[in-house]
């Protein structure tokens, strides 16, 4: 009897270790607007959806406590305290955020900026629904711009934070899912796993392999319709792509995107997208979002700053700025855009 008890516990046990442990577990979760697809392999299923379990928990508390306007969570309530002259508690999963978008400002130059939730708000972006109606008043405008809302405005003492101008106001859009990629992973990698890819409309970042096999992304369309180019992720990489096209206000045939200029408070019109690979996929995030709006004059100059050596911009005509290390990256699928610039190396 205690024979065969020990024969069936040595099978089960044989059982769970053949179990394929290189399967493929795939589940979607909805976070920020985006649905979120998490790929995991390399562990027993079990343990992919438990850890993508425990990533779903993460992504409710973010959006509730990360979200810019939407009442009921930590960053709506630091808000109304700025704009009210108090300080205000943060709690431990928003301080962070805080200090890398304080940095993140530093080194773009200020062109991600996420102090200027005012100024994307008075453009109609603090809406579910696309806006419309005529754009905001010059006047407006300039009086935010004039404000000059700024991370480095914020007085962070401990967990108390306040801020020196009142016009200040926290959007983490232009980097938040950025964040949300790099703690999904991290809360991954708690489980033992060393192969996943977390992909939020392909803004993503990847680990490890796809069964001896790299990871093949796919890079959005400027335009928004498919995918304009591909690439292969190694080890540990970030892609983050930002874009006119996502979300814009339209009023009488023009469009206003929803990225803004922090040093005129206009929407950015001249580029299409931008594309940057990068391990940490909040700075990948961040400097899409500052790319974007640094257009084809000023790219080179805060791609360097930022620690960037792999990016791509499109203009509105089609023109493919990068740097040589991206060009040597990706594969265009279907025709080969007709003007390709490359900067120099870095
Ligand atoms: P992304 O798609 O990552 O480029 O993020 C776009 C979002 O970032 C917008 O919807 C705004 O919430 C926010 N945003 C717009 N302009 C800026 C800017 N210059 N700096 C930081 N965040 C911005
Ligand atoms: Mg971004």
């Amino acid at each position: 009897m205690l024979k065969r008890l020990a024969l069936m516990c040595l099978s089960l046990c044989w059982l769970a270790a053949c179990s394929p442990p290189d399967r493929m577990v795939h589940e979607q979760i909805y976070i920020f607007g985006t649905l979120v697809d998490i790929t995991v392999h390399g562990v027993p299923e079990a343990t992919a959806r438990q850890a993508i379990s425990a990533v779903s928990e993460d992504f409710r508390w973010m959006h509730r406590d990360w979200h810019a306007w939407k009442p009921g969570g930590a960053l709506v309530a630091l808000n109304q305290a700025i704009a009210a002259g108090r300080s205000q508690q943060v709690p431990d999963n928003v301080l962070p955020l805080l200090l890398q978008a304080r940095e993140l400002a530093h080194s773009s130059e200020g062109l991600f900026n996420p102090a200027i939730g005012s100024l994307i708000a008075l453009w109609g972006f603090h809406s579910d629904e696309l806006p419309s109606g005529p754009p905001p008043s010059k006047a407006a405008i300039q009086a935010l711009v004039q404000a000059n809302p700024s991370m480095d405005d914020l007085i962070i003492d401990g967990h108390t934070v306040s801020s020196r101008n009142p016009v200040v106001q926290l959007d983490f859009g232009g980097f938040a899912k950025g964040v949300a990629v790099d703690m999904a992973i991290q809360r991954l990698r708690s489980f033992g796993i060393e192969n996943a890819i977390v992909n939020g409309g392909g803004d993503l970042r990847a680990i490890g392999d796809a069964g001896g096999r790299p990871w093949r992304i796919g890079i959005r369309h400027p335009q928004g319709h498919g995918v304009v180019a591909s690439l292969e992720t190694h080890v540990d990489e970030s892609v983050f792509t930002s874009g006119n096209y996502e979300r814009y206000h339209e009023y009488q045939g023009v469009r206003y995107p929803h990225i803004i200029d922090p040093r005129t408070g206009m929407p950015v019109q001249h580029i299409a997208s931008s594309t940057v690979i990068h391990n940490d996929g909040a700075v990948a995030d961040a400097a899409a979002t500052a790319l974007t709006v640094a257009g084809p004059d000023a790219w080179v100059r805060i791609a360097r700053s930022m620690g960037l050596h792999e990016v791509m911009l499109v203009d509105e005509n089609g023109t493919v700025y990068m740097t040589p290390k991206m060009a040597a990256r990706i594969h265009f699928e279907g025709d080969k855009p007709e003007h390709i610039v490359l900067s120099e190396d870095f």
